[in-house]
């Protein structure tokens, strides 16, 4: 039997949405891809096909009924009169916290989701969305199993090192610790590699994920090892609009000399630092290279220089360095981007071959490079597709 399965990925005001279909065989393949944007004020609908050929667009206005409820059982409607002979058997959802206890992904029940709401304060600008997501469509269509996959889940199993700051131990008990996300991303990659390269099944390797959201994880043998990003998405790498790993002195200072409350510091550290703060121009990488301007190539460099310092913790977590990946959005179209990260490795032996770099090929790096580089497109809606299957069968 045919089956398909609902990917959701839930943010403030958009719910971006995949279907896959899974015949048993091999991974699941994605048949539709869609978004709802503009919820809470006036929401448009827009679906594709595999190959990315419009299949429907529909937009309401503000006075129609289109909360998160109504607006998921148009799409659930919708959907089901494409499966085409599937059967939809469940929803994985996109969660951006599992808190220290969920290392896998987890079937949802009204008891799991008490306890994620839990979870809102560690994440509060991304979990209650992705909660919402889940409540939404409970309440449209009740039957249908749900499945919340973490973005913390991966790392789960680093060593305690990774987890811990340096702060007194009553805090640490009560969760104030190192997470870690873009878990999904990472633990796609970590098995997609071994297909691409088999021999690095039990390689170190250092993932540089560069989206809009930016971090960067040391993998050993398909385990999470180390990450950048800490107890929340600001620290590690600065990023399209977040600032990074900062001084927390920073904060103090925001406080006491600039007046700032927790508010003020959330949004200039989340929405105008990272390279929009520093470039003065743009959070879009492309904007910033094609940019004259100064501080725009500033923001660039200091993007390429803090990946490449990451790169070197990594490799020191790791206890040495096999294979170095990019991913996501920077990481898998900007070659210029990958050639200066490259350069700084050259201590590491790292070579970037130029045509295989500028044609986006899978290795970038010259036969002669101490440490082979790749390029390889993440799929976090395939991977939640795959646990989502999984926990359905018990596997999960
Ligand atoms: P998100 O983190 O939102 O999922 P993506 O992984 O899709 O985002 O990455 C989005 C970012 O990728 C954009 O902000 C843009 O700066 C960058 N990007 C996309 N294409 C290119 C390109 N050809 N060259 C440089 N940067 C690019």
């Amino acid at each position: 039997m045919t089956q398909a399965i609902l990917v959701i990925n839930a943010g403030s005001s958009s719910l971006k949405f995949s279907v896959f279909r899974d015949g048993g065989q091999g991974d699941p393949v994605a048949t539709i891809n869609g978004q709802i944007s503009g919820i809470g004020t006036a929401p448009v609908f827009e679906a594709k096909d595999a190959q990315r050929q419009p299949l429907a667009g529909k937009s309401w206005t503000a006075g129609e009924a289109s909360d998160r409820k109504a607006l998921l059982a148009y799409l659930l409607d919708w959907i089901e009169e494409r499966l085409e002979g599937a059967t939809l058997i469940a929803a994985g959802h996109r969660v951006v916290h599992g808190g220290v206890r969920h290392a896998a992904p987890v079937r949802l029940t009204p008891e799991v989701l008490a306890e994620l709401d839990g979870l809102v304060p560690l994440a509060p600008l991304h979990q209650p969305h992705n909660l919402a997501a889940i409540r939404a469509l409970a309440d449209a269509h009740p039957d249908l199993p749900q499945v919340a996959c973490f973005d913390t889940a991966f790392h789960r199993g680093q060593p305690w090192q990774s987890g811990m700051f340096a702060i007194p131990r009553e805090l640490t008990d009560e969760g104030v610790r190192r997470y870690g996300f873009h878990g999904l991303s990472y633990e796609y990659i970590a098995r997609r590699l071994p297909d691409i390269a088999p021999d690095l099944r039990d390689a170190r390797v250092v993932v540089a994920h560069l989206g809009s959201g930016a971090s960067m994880c040391g993998i050993h043998g398909g385990r999470s090892v180390d990450s950048t990003m800490g107890f929340t998405a600001l620290d590690g790498l600065p990023m399209g609009t977040r600032c990074g790993a900062i001084d927390p002195g920073v904060l103090i200072y925001l406080m006491r000399e600039k007046g700032l409350d927790a508010g003020a510091i959330e949004k200039l550290l989340y929405n105008k630092s990272g390279l929009l703060g520093v470039s003065g121009v743009s959070n879009d990488m492309r904007a910033l290279l094609d940019s004259a301007d100064p501080h725009a190539q500033e923001a660039v460099e200091l993007f390429c220089f803090r990946i490449a310092k990451e790169a070197g913790a990594l490799a020191a977590s790791l206890g040495g360095i096999d294979a170095f990946v990019f991913t996501a959005g920077i990481g898998e179209r900007s070659a210029p981007v990958r050639a200066r990260v490259g350069d700084k490795l050259a201590w590491l032996g790292v070579r970037i071959d130029e045509a295989a770099n500028t044609a986006n090929e899978t290795r970038i790096s010259t036969p002669d490079s101490r440490i082979p580089v790749y390029v390889i497109p993440t799929d976090e809606e395939r991977m939640i597709a795959l646990h989502t299957r999984d926990a359905l069968a018990g596997r999960g």
